[in-house]
């Protein structure tokens, strides 16, 4: 007898990370400085998240069980601005190495 055809299907629960993820593009997160961020929670609640760079822990002065969501929205603007500022160094250091071989070329 198959008996998991009885059982329920898992409950899908999102996780915070994936909360974040799915709110990050209609929430607004704003750097504070220092690994601290100003950041848009549900009813248009700002807080101030603290990712506890340079030692010190994350915090999150909401009442969800941590790591919050707020944490996480914070984290992935954080790792987007990260990406962001290497991709433009990165496009400064190829646009000088095209000119230096232009450069070597005449
Ligand atoms: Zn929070």
């Amino acid at each position: 007898m198959d008996t998991t055809k009885d059982t329920a299907p898992p409950v899908t629960r999102e996780t915070v990370t994936q909360k974040a993820l799915r709110l990050y593009p209609e929430r607004i997160v704003e750097p504070l400085g220092h690994g601290r961020y100003s950041v848009e929670g549900s009813g248009g609640h700002f807080y101030e998240v603290d990712l506890g760079i340079g030692g010190g822990h994350e915090s999150c002065p909401c009442l969800a069980t941590k790591p919050c969501y707020h944490i996480s929205l914070a984290t992935i603007h954080r790792a987007k601005a990260k990406a962001k500022a290497r991709r433009a160094k990165a496009e400064r250091t190829a646009a000088r190495a095209s000119r230096a071989s232009l450069a070597a070329s005449l």
